[in-house]
């Protein structure tokens, strides 16, 4: 049985994955990223924590990394993290590999995600296929052909900061109307706030500064700002959605992250908007559907990209 590791380095927890071949998880857990203490640091607790993991020590035959920001997966780099402050330029393949004595890689969290969604979950079976991950951030990755598309700069899928509207707010990566400026977690909240402070109203309910779990609960027990709020969210996601049908024309787009948890409060009005969008009525036959592996999509997907190297496939 070939066990591979899946890390997915986020900016409070790493979360792992022991993963078989076929894409089943074989034991998980959580530490803690404790980013300032570095990337060496956080190697070497992973390593701590496979060797508590029983019998398993000694079984990975491999282990893949993962993590928000511009991964050079090619070189092994990690460029640059939003979650991970002072891990610049940062050789993690060399890292991981010399902690834990295995062969290793390093991928984009979206890119592991959307593989792992389509290797075992919402893309099986697809050829084609593109996966959206919403939160405080926005992540894309693109299957083309059974196969992650990475681009010639190994950087592409970065759906979320496609311009989708000219002089838009102003987005974390310095441009403006990035769709993670328009639909990301931050900017739901600022929606609603708004067109609450428009509509001259107060929701105690809300609180001073909702979650998006908060108000789509709201929204789903008829509160119709909130609704209203996600209603031109899901528009933004629509649009952005057109675009990709149209540069990409996959059988289906599956969203997920904490976001993706508001459901049709999203999903119904992006649909809807690439329904008014497409070309042609063959461009709406594509599936908006939700991602179904939760967080474990990005351990998943990387320990089977990581299966795939080793295996000497791309
Ligand atoms: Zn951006």
């Amino acid at each position: 049985m070939t066990l591979v590791l899946g890390v997915d380095i986020g900016g409070t927890d790493i979360k792992l994955g022991l993963v078989e071949g076929e894409g089943d998880i074989r034991g998980s857990g959580k530490i803690p990223t404790r980013p300032e203490e570095g990337p060496e640091a956080a190697a070497a607790r992973v390593r701590l924590w496979l060797g508590e993991s029983g019998d398993v020590q000694g079984k990975i035959a491999a282990a893949g990394v993962d993590c928000a920001g511009l991964v050079d997966g090619e070189r092994g780099f990690l460029h640059v993290s939003p979650n991970l402050r002072g891990w610049e330029n940062v050789p993690l393949r060399d890292i991981f590999e010399r902690a834990l004595g295995v062969p290793a890689i390093v991928e984009n969290d979206a890119n592991a995600a959307a593989y792992g969604e389509w290797a075992k979950g919402a893309g099986r079976g697809l050829k084609n296929f593109v996966c959206l991950t919403l939160g405080t951030g926005v992540g894309g990755g693109i299957v083309v052909n059974g196969a992650l598309y990475r681009g010639s700069s190994g950087f592409a899928g970065e759906i979320g900061h496609a311009v989708i509207c000219a002089d838009g707010p102003l987005c974390a990566c310095g441009n403006r109307g990035c769709l993670e400026a328009l639909i990301g977690a931050n900017a739901i909240v600022e929606r609603a706030a708004g067109m609450l402070a428009r509509a001259g109203e107060s929701r105690s309910a809300w609180g001073a500064s909702p979650t998006v779990e908060a108000l789509s609960r709201a929204a789903a027990s008829g509160d119709a700002i909130a609704a209203a709020a996600f209603r031109e969210t899901g528009r933004w996601l629509g649009i952005a959605l057109a675009n990709v049908v149209h540069i990409l024309a996959p059988e289906a787009i599956a969203i997920g992250g904490g976001v993706a948890g508001a459901g049709d409060l999203i999903l119904e009005p992006a649909r809807a908007t690439v329904r008014d969008c497409r070309m042609d009525e063959a461009m709406a036959s594509v599936r908006i559907v939700p991602a179904e592996l939760g967080n474990r999509a990005s351990f998943i997907g990387v320990s089977l990209l990581a299966l795939g190297r080793l295996n000497g496939r791309r």
